[in-house]
């Protein structure tokens, strides 16, 4: 054997610019991953190209899971035939798994197999071993890179020449012992190169293909015929026994081989445009589609590979750009990776546009993904359709087939068909409306800006509007007549915060227009569709009459998030679904940061710092992941959907900001903005456009990628002695199952320190402090009395401050205001976390939070109202009802006071009305201070009215709460919910509801909305959460789960937020270990897609720990209280 290469790191093409038998390390690959030979193309190429591109065959890889412990590839060569140029080579390139499928079609022990391959093969080196042995010499470099995929080429024969022996023992193997031998050795490359005027003699040229034929054939043979019937590829990899397992082959559905094996789409072909014509029928509740999309051909193919799901399709056709008539094609369609190939009859030229033509059809969705439709009642109670897209992540490929990934950005110019009596709304303005037949008409939209698919959206209904310009775009709020009227507070807000992002980001916005659409029935919260934004009515509509200070603060904060999506996502987007938090993280971001500029008055910081602590909880879990992680699978990428990508990602940027100064920061955000419109970014493009503003003082990329690309937090323990304070990082980490613990203790964050003392407090200065180290000291200038770090909880981890407990706590008790509200908060909130981890006694923790008789700030009371609710639920379940009497006695001790001083209006400060609705709602859910007996004069008055009365918005939901307990007021309860035309109200109205102990009425409540007829689909997990968290209720959630898995995961997607939450919620009051034991084995029984989501791994963390912290504090807290 003439050699073998190692080339670490290095890339594909570049590892493959050698020849031989050689074996490669598989670094790129996933471990699950195969490789599968498809010989596609042969022919000679064009003129001018290298004489060496004779048989390409091209080399795909197909995911399967697999034990193969060697990854690595092999590269067989065989001199094939003589040319004009010479000999010419051919090479497979195969991998181990392949080896293991040979083992088992000839049944030849491994070593006879190996041995034939690699006889007399001394320098054979297995590189997983031994890396880097041999370096790659140019002067060896045949190989012309000409893509991202493996195309392996015709060899010159030259170099063979010592080594015929073992390519034909390998040919042999393969079958290929008929192949010609070359003619003789060759001495110079220039004799193999194509001559200057590029003519090639035809005999050569015919040789050539007869070889190629004959190889294609025979591999052909070998792979299709010989080995799968007897071997099934499955997810568990090649079974000898069982051959039941799901077959996941590479097979077209008309039993084809389908061309492409990854779940990425190949880079050889790019859109650049779209013009797409649909025809919704909101009668038969179908559509028809027709796209044409023109593409840009970056290496030679003759295929075109691009996403489509659920669609019928009927026709394809391409054409070139030079009007060459529209030539039909094959398609071929792989479903389980949603994807086609359009095979053309002659080679796609490099350089070259082609347009691409699918007519097709499908029916309207009736999930929440893709073109999806919504039956709503209208004005006159009359059954109406209303049809709306719902894109991100994954879904545009069911509406039109069309290269479903963010970084192929292109143009869309959008046709709607319609009954001239409804209306449609996409991205772009309309620019004409043309009569297609009886009653049709047709809706042509403008040509968008560059963009990506998921960004796409139409809708399709009766809908009305209100509009306002600024700066040169007009600015509607849409919905459905009955509830326009509540479509001005959107209106005012969106204007507001449009202007506010210009002036921030000094980058326009880039449209014509912004409408902001309200759907009756929407998954998430809100969808930042390029100009047309989807929400849910809840999330819009803003009711003087029933929508609370809570659900101002609600609508304002989704619509800050939606419209920094326009820059942040829309205007420049992560170049993958690995960097989602590029998008989110950021809008997440900028949504408090405009709240806090523009709506000072909504407190909006106190929302964001309790995210953050819950955000914490689920970091501090081993199954917690970086924010910026590898995903592939549809169900990883809808798992990227979570609270890390946001509000870990928002906090993080939260403490870079802080940590540069506002104006640094906002400088950096300019140049990344500027430097990626219309284009893809990754987390390393910010940190860059950061760094050109800190000109070399700060490493921004260096200090930021100890956080993203690294799951969990650090813990920073301060000592204080005398002037010298010393400081020290660990990882935060729940451990609840040693065995499994990720070894990562020694990781180091750096982390942007910040403190303040008693003689520097927080309205004069911060001091700052980078500790990139284990430990470092700090010495002050002159000794303090007191200091508390992370000031305003603007970092993202947490502080222990050992001795030094005792001294916040004397500090609070005596002076509680020296500190911030945010720090008092964050405080409780540390120590807690500690008592968790069994860093701190519970003891303290109770003891710090003894000062709260004196709190009267909305931030550090909820956050112990939330620590303390964890615990009395968790003795509630597990049957502690005397302790947890005992732990209602304690809240009542401290809280009570603040409880009784609360009115039944909606007066005071958004702060305020905040406190009151979490402080009434919690006393009256546990009927505590008298709460049910106003609660429930109030509801029997609003009763009696017929629900004409109307009621304080801020403490709506307690009353609802009282009301629903008795059986007579549910069922008015429920009957006012089906008349309700404001959402604000219905959503309180379904968490009293749900709050109810007759457990008949939560399993119909809970079927119900699963069905979506009497309560939309859309309210389920709300219903779910507040279910699983009452005593009648808990187990009732999750039996419900259990029952229906198969139907959530249909109607909400495996992974996506939703399924994410009702996990999460079903099972988080589980502390036993026979509970444990169930969640783990219905998850297992269930598909490996689902056994393997990170939200189940996280449930089970949990429940872990809610054990653990059972049997580390019942005893403690028996004597506590
Ligand atoms: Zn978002």
């Amino acid at each position: 054997m003439k050699m073998m290469k190692a080339l670490e790191g290095k890339p594909y093409e570049e590892q493959l610019r050698s020849f031989g038998l050689f074996n490669l390390e598989k670094k790129r690959l996933r471990e699950d991953l195969i490789v599968v030979l498809n010989i596609l193309t042969t022919g000679i190429e064009e003129a001018g190209t290298d004489i060496f591109s004779f048989g390409i065959v091209e080399i795909d890889l197909f995911p399967v899971k697999q034990n193969c412990a060697s990854p690595v590839f092999y590269l067989f060569c065989w001199p094939c035939s003589s040319t004009c140029h010479g000999c010419v080579w051919s090479c497979v390139l195969i991998d181990c798994y392949l080896l293991e499928w040979l083992r088992y079609r000839i049944p030849l022990p491994r070593n006879m197999i190996e041995n034939s391959m690699f006889e007399e093969e001394p320098d054979v080196v297995d590189l997983a071993k031994e890396p880097c042995l041999h370096p790659l010499e140019p002067d060896e470099v045949e190989y012309e890179p000409r893509s991202s995929r493996l195309l392996v080429r015709g060899l010159g024969e030259h170099e063979m020449e010592d080594d015929e022996e073992d390519y034909e023992s390998s040919a042999k193997l393969l079958g290929m012992s008929f192949m010609n031998r070359s003619s003789g050795p060759q001495n110079n490359m220039s004799v193999y190169r194509q001559n200057p005027n590029g003519s090639c003699s035809v005999t050569s040229v015919r040789t050539m293909v007869v070889c190629t034929v004959v190889f294609v054939i025979a591999v052909s043979l070998i792979i299709v015929i010989y080995l799968l019937p007897k071997c099934t590829f499955t997810k568990e990899g090649c079974h000898k026994k069982n051959h039941t397992m799901e077959l996941i082959y590479p097979l077209a559905t008309n039993g084809k081989l389908f061309p492409w094996a990854k779940i990425r789409l190949p880079s050889d072909v790019v859109p650049l445009h779209y013009d797409l014509v649909l025809h919704p029928n909101l009668t038969t509740l179908k559509f028809a589609g027709s796209v044409n999309i023109v593409v840009k051909i970056l290496q030679v193919t003759q295929k075109i590979v691009l996403h489509s799901s659920g669609l019928n399709i009927t026709k394809a056709t391409i054409t070139s750009t030079q009007g060459h008539q529209a030539k039909p094609v094959e398609f071929l369609e792989y479903p389980l990776h949603d994807q086609i190939a359009i095979m053309t009859p002659e080679a796609l030229l490099v350089g070259q546009n082609y347009t691409v033509n699918i007519e097709y059809s499908s029916n309207l969705s009736d999930t929440y993904y893709g073109f999806y439709k919504i039956s709503y009642k209208d004005e006159d109670s009359k059954q109406r359709w209303f049809a709306a897209t719902q894109f991100e992540p994954l879904a545009a490929r069911s509406a039109f087939p069309c290269f479903d990934e963010p970084a192929f950005k292109a143009t869309f110019l959008v046709k709607i068909k319609r009954d001239e009596k409804l209306s449609t709304l996409s991205n772009m303005p309309k620019k004409a409306t043309t009569p297609v037949t009886n009653g049709i008409v047709q809706d042509e939209f403008s040509v968008s800006l560059k963009m990506s698919t998921y960004l796409v959206a139409f809708v399709v209904a009766d809908l009305k509007n209100i509009t306002r310009e600024t700066n040169g775009s007009l600015v509607s709020v849409y919905a459905i007549p009955q509830h326009l009227d509540q479509a001005a507070y959107a209106l005012d807000t969106t204007v507001k915060l449009l202007e506010f992002y210009q002036k921030y980001f000094l980058m326009e916005y880039p449209l014509e227009k912004l409408d902001l659409v309200a759907i009756p029935d929407f998954q998430s919260g809100a969808m930042e569709n390029w100009g047309l934004i989807t929400f849910r009515e809840a999330t819009l509509l803003f009711d003087n009459n029933t929508s609370s200070a809570r659900d101002k603060k609600l609508i304002t904060a989704v619509i800050a998030h939606e419209l920094a999506h326009q820059w942040f996502g829309n205007l420049v987007t992560m170049e993958w679904w690995n960097d989602l938090w590029l998008s989110e993280g950021f809008a997440t971001f900028m949504e408090y940061f405009a709240m806090e500029e523009i709506f000072p008055e909504l407190h909006s910081d106190e929302d964001f710092h309790n995210l953050i602590f819950k955000a914490m909880m689920k970091d501090s879990l081993n199954s917690s992941h970086p924010v910026s992680s590898a995903v592939q699978s549809s169900e990883q990428i809808e798992e990227m959907f979570d609270t890390l990508s946001y509000i870990k990602g928002a906090s993080l940027l939260l403490m870079l900001k802080h940590y540069l100064t506002k104006d640094v920061f906002q400088a950096g955000i300019e140049v990344y903005l500027h430097n990626h419109n219309y284009g893809t970014a990754q987390s390393d493009d910010l940190w860059d456009s950061m760094n050109k503003i800190t000109n070399g003082t700060l490493d921004v990329k260096k200090m930021m990628k100890t956080w993203i690309l690294h799951k969990g937090f650090p813990l920073v323990t301060v000592v204080r002695k005398g002037k010298t304070i010393s400081v020290q990082q660990e990882k935060f980490l729940f451990r609840v199952e040693p065995e499994n613990w990720t070894s990562d203790a020694s990781y180091l964050w750096q982390i942007p320190l910040t403190y303040i003392t008693n003689r520097c407090n927080f309205t004069h200065c911060t001091n700052a402090y980078l500790l990139d180290q284990k430990s470092a000291v700090i010495e002050l200038p002159e000794e303090v009395e007191w200091m508390k770090f992370n000031v305003d909880m603007n970092g993202y981890y947490i502080v222990h401050y050992a001795e030094d407990w005792k001294i916040l706590i004397n500090l609070l008790k005596q002076n509680h205001t020296a500190l911030s509200p945010k720090d008092r908060a964050n405080l409780i909130n540390n120590i807690f976390s500690l008592a968790g981890l069994g860093r701190a006694s519970l003891e303290t923790a109770f003891e710090l939070i003894d000062y709260l008789k004196k709190e009267n700030s909305t931030a550090p009371l909820t956050q112990a109202l939330f620590q303390l609710s964890l615990i009395y639920n968790l003795l509630d379940k597990k049957g502690e009802q005397q302790l947890a009497a005992r732990v209602m006695h304690r809240i009542e001790q401290l809280l009570g006071e603040k409880i009784d001083q609360q009115h039944w209006t909606d007066d005071g400060t958004m702060s305020e009305r905040e406190l009151r609705s979490t402080l009434l709602a919690f006393a009256c859910t546990h009927d505590i201070r008298n709460c049910r007996t106003t609660a429930m004069e109030m509801f029997e008055r609003w009763m009696k009215s017929n629900g004409t009365v109307s009621l304080p918005t801020d403490v709506m939901k307690a009353i609802f709460t009282v009301g629903a307990k008795s059986s007579h007021g549910w069922e008015f309860l429920l009957k006012m919910y089906s008349s309700s035309v404001s959402e604000a109200e219905k959503s309180k109205m379904i968490e009293a509801l749900a709050s109810t102990e007759d457990v008949r009425k939560l399993i119909w409540l809970m079927q119900n909305s699963l069905e979506g007829e009497v309560i939309r689909s859309q309210e389920l997990s709300h219903i779910v959460a507040t279910v699983s968290q009452s005593l009648p209720g808990y187990l009732l959630a999750w039996d419900f789960v259990k029952e229906n898995w198969e139907k959530l995961t249909r109607k909400f997607h495996l992974g996506s937020y939703t399924i994410q939450n009702i996990i999460s919620w079903s099972t988080s009051q589980f502390a036993t270990k026979p509970h444990l034991l169930e969640v783990k084995s219905f998850f297992e029984s269930k598909s490996e897609e689902s056994s393997q989501l990170r939200c189940v791994k996280e449930a089970i963390d949990t429940i872990q720990l809610n054990i653990q912290w059972m049997e580390r504090n019942l005893a403690k807290l028996q004597k506590l209280l």
